[in-house]
C-alpha cells in the first residue's frame, strides 16, 4: 500500500439522479461565450475560448452559496454541464454522444466579475475571477440513460423569483459534440471531466440574502441562498 506524507484529499464528487453511487470529478472545463448576448451580434468564426476551475470548486448546489472574498461583484452564470464518462483525444464529434458523455447537470459558473474585468484590462489570467472556492455549484448529474442528450429546452436562472437569464439549449452557438471534440484536440479528456458549456445573456451580481434558482428542462433544478 502506498504511503503518503499526509492523507490525500477525498475525490470531489457529485450525486447522481436516481442512484446511490457518486460521480467522481476529475477536472472542470468552462467554455467562454457560447450564446448570442444580443440579436445583432455577428456569428462567431472561431470556436470559443475555454478555461478551467479546480475540481474542488464543484459543490452540490444545495442550501447556501457563500459570498466569496475579494470581490464586490459576485455574478451568476447558469450553464448546461456535460459529464464525461469515457475520455479520449481527437474525438470524432459524431461519436461524442454515444461513446463519451455519461450525463448532464445544471451548474453555475460563478464569477468575481470585477476581478475578471481587471484581468482583461491588463491581459492577466482569469483564475482569481473564476477558480475560487465553491465557485462551481452543480446539480446532481442525470445519466444519459435517463435524460438522453438535451439539445433543446429552456435554460433559466431567477434571483428572488425574478427571471435574469432565459434561453433555449438550441441557442448554443457551438453544440456540445463540437465542444467536446475541440477540447479533446487540445488535451486528453478523462472520465470524470465536467464541461460547463457557456451562459446565455443576463448575467448579473448577487448579494447576501438573494435566493438564486436555476434550471434546465429535463434536469434537476435548484435554489441557493447567498450567505455573507
Ligand atoms: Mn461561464
Amino acid at each position: 500500500m502506498t504511503d503518503f506524507v499526509f492523507a490525500p484529499m477525498a475525490t470531489p464528487t457529485l450525486p447522481v439522479t436516481g442512484r446511490a453511487a457518486l460521480f467522481p470529478i476529475a477536472r472542470v472545463f468552462c467554455i467562454g461565450r457560447n450564446y448570442r448576448w444580443s440579436s445583432d451580434e455577428p456569428a462567431p468564426q472561431a470556436m470559443p475560448a475555454w478555461f478551467m476551475k479546480p475540481a474542488t470548486a464543484v459543490v452540490p448546489a444545495a442550501h447556501h452559496l457563500p459570498y466569496p472574498p475579494g470581490t464586490a461583484e459576485f455574478c451568476h452564470e447558469v450553464e448546461l454541464v456535460v459529464a464525461i464518462g469515457r475520455g479520449g483525444r481527437d474525438i470524432d464529434p459524431a461519436q461524442v454522444e454515444d461513446r463519451h458523455i455519461w450525463g448532464y447537470a445544471v451548474g453555475l459558473d460563478m464569477t468575481r466579475r470585477d476581478m475578471q474585468q481587471a484581468a482583461k484590462r491588463v491581459g492577466g489570467p482569469w483564475e482569481p475571477a473564476k477558480a475560487f472556492d465553491r465557485g462551481a455549484p452543480c446539480s446532481p448529474i442525470t445519466p444519459v440513460t435517463t435524460c438522453g442528450h438535451p439539445r433543446e429546452g429552456s435554460i433559466r436562472l431567477a434571483v428572488n423569483g425574478l427571471e435574469r437569464q432565459q434561453a433555449d439549449l438550441s441557442d448554443l452557438l457551438w453544440p456540445v459534440p463540437e465542444l467536446v471534440a475541440m477540447l479533446s484536440r487540445s488535451v486528453m479528456l478523462m472520465a470524470g471531466d465536467l464541461i460547463f458549456t457557456g451562459t446565455p445573456a443576463g448575467v448579473g451580481p448577487l448579494h447576501p440574502g438573494d435566493v438564486v434558482s436555476a434550471s434546465v428542462a429535463g434536469l434537476n433544478e435548484f435554489s441557493l441562498t447567498v450567505t455573507p
